[in-house]
């Protein structure tokens, strides 16, 4: 995760973790949710933020789907039991794990790229970026002005 105090580590992460053999790296930027909201010191606005995704290699946590935003082979189980489309989703579940994972992941709508306000060259590459950054811009269907930044500024005007 980037953030405000380690934005000079990231040469060192990367030559380090090839050097080792470290297979798949993702680097993401927080959704400014839950107590990140209240920690303003640990913020990145997009334009700084969304530089730091030059960083990360391999299929990554967020590898995806043709035709499909970010999410398609996610669920995530919460440590009470709810399970959502990721866990920035906790507050909105699909079910319980009591209810059978094969439910709650039957429950999830996948989101096709068509359904997105986005309009770049870049989409079948950044595939919106994050849903549940962009619903945090006003929008669900919106586009994540992280990625525009590191795709092209052009685009988050
Ligand atoms: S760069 Fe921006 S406009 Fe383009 S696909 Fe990504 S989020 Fe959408």
């Amino acid at each position: 995760m980037v953030h405000p105090k380690n934005l000079e580590d990231f040469d060192k992460m990367e030559k380090l973790f090839m050097n080792i053999g470290v297979k798949s790296w993702t680097v993401d930027v927080p959704c400014v949710t839950g107590r990140l909201k209240e920690n303003v010191n640990f913020h990145l606005p997009p334009e700084q933020g969304g530089k730091y995704f030059k960083y990360g290699y391999g299929e990554g946590l967020h590898s995806g789907t043709k035709g499909y935003a970010c999410g398609l082979h996610l669920i995530g189980i919460m440590s009470d039991g709810r399970v959502a489309k990721c866990t920035f989703y906790s507050d909105n579940p699909v079910g319980r794990i009591e209810d059978g994972l094969r439910k709650c992941w039957q429950r999830i709508r996948p989101v096709r790229l068509e359904e997105l306000k986005c309009d770049c060259q870049y989409i079948e590459l950044c595939r919106g970026g994050c849903r549940y950054r962009a619903s945090l811009f006003g929008d669900p269907n919106g586009k994540d002005l992280y990625k525009c930044y590191y795709y092209d500024k052009i685009h988050c005007k």
